[in-house]
């Protein structure tokens, strides 16, 4: 079982969520996802929004709750519902998927948690591509670590428009041939 994800470090060892900004109740939406989606994950999880170098993060200690992290990036009224519900829907299974090792490296997403989450989340696909549209200049994908970090212009973005997912469609119906 993950105990301390290597990306994610409280600030200043201080975990204080910052304050929602008509986003959902994303404890009430964590606990209909884990009852409709993950029942077997049993430990107990607080929800909040940090600045925190990836996009979400779940930390899970000995001494629960653990906590699932999303980055203040998120933290707009014009989240999509999809968003929130791909994204908790994958830290969930983190808690009840542990890493596989392999040579000696412990993967996070492995075969097991990639099946389960398409089996899951049927939103992923448009999750990611309003992720991508509206933060591809702050966000990067490393693969090595697993993980998606927010570079720190990303407070730059919380101003202006995004597109929805209606936009974010019209867009991704333009590539498919
Ligand atoms: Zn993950």
């Amino acid at each position: 079982m993950q105990k301390f994800s290597k990306d994610w470090k409280p600030m200043n060892g201080a975990m204080q969520p910052l304050l929602p900004c008509g986003v959902p109740p994303l404890a009430a939406l964590l606990d209909a996802l884990r009852r409709e989606r993950v029942p077997d994950a049993t430990d107990p999880l607080r929800v909040g929004l940090f600045v925190q170098d990836t996009l979400a993060s779940i930390t899970l200690s000995d001494a629960p709750p653990g906590w699932i992290g999303l980055h203040a990036l998120l933290n707009r009224p014009d989240t999509p519902a999809a968003v929130w519900r791909y994204i908790l829907t994958h830290e969930l299974l983190h808690s009840v998927v542990p890493p596989v090792v392999v040579n000696g490296k412990a993967i996070m997403h492995p075969p097991e948690f990639w099946a389960r989450e398409q089996e899951l989340a049927p939103e992923r696909g448009a999750a990611w591509g309003w992720l991508w549209l509206n933060f591809h200049a702050c966000l990067k994908k490393d693969t090595v670590r697993e993980c998606v970090f927010v570079k720190p212009g990303w407070r730059r973005m919380m101003d202006g428009p995004r597109a929805d997912m209606a936009q974010c469609r019209a867009v991704t119906a333009d590539f498919v041939i």
